[in-house]
C-alpha cells in the first residue's frame, strides 16, 4: 500500500531522488536530507502508514535489525534510535520512519562508508 501524495512513497518509488543505504522487499534506508550530523539516515517501511500503529507487524520486522546495521557502517560509538508519532510529537513526514542518528563528540571521527553492502 502506497499514499500517491506521501513523500517518502515518492522516494520508494524512485519519483524522488534519495541517497540509498539498503533496500528489501519491505525496507528502504536513506540519508536524511536535513541531517542532524553526518550519517543521519532514516529507516521506512516501504508499506504507507502514517503512525506506527498504522504498519503491519511483518513490515516492521526488519527495520531495527537495518538501523541496527547502519548504526554499525556509520562507526558512530554514540547514536540515536527515534521514531515520532503525530505533530505534538514531532512527526513532520506522515510516513513511518526511524531516525538513526549519530552523535560524534569532539575526538569521534565518522567513519561513514556508503552505500552498505
Ligand atoms: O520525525 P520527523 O517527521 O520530524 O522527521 C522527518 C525527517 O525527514 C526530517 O529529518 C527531514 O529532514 C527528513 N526528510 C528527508 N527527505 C525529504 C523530506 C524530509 O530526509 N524529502
Amino acid at each position: 500500500m502506497s499514499s500517491a501524495a506521501c513523500i517518502f512513497c515518492k522516494i520508494v518509488k524512485g519519483d524522488i531522488p534519495s541517497f540509498k543505504l539498503f533496500e528489501s522487499e519491505k525496507v528502504l534506508a536513506f540519508l536524511d536530507i536535513q541531517p542532524l550530523s553526518r550519517g543521519h539516515a532514516l529507516v521506512i517501511p516501504k508499506f504507507h502508514g502514517v503512525k506506527l500503529t498504522d504498519i503491519p507487524d511483518e513490515d516492521l520486522t526488519e527495520i531495527l535489525p537495518v538501523a541496527k546495521r547502519i548504526a554499525i557502517a556509520s562507526g558512530a560509538e554514540n547514536f540515536n534510535i527515534l521514531q515520532n508519532n503525530g505533530r505534538i510529537a514531532h512527526q513532520f513526514v506522515d510516513h513511518v520512519h526511524f531516525h538513526m542518528i549519530p552523535k560524534p563528540n569532539e575526538t569521534e571521527g565518522l567513519g561513514v562508508q556508503w552505500p552498505m553492502q
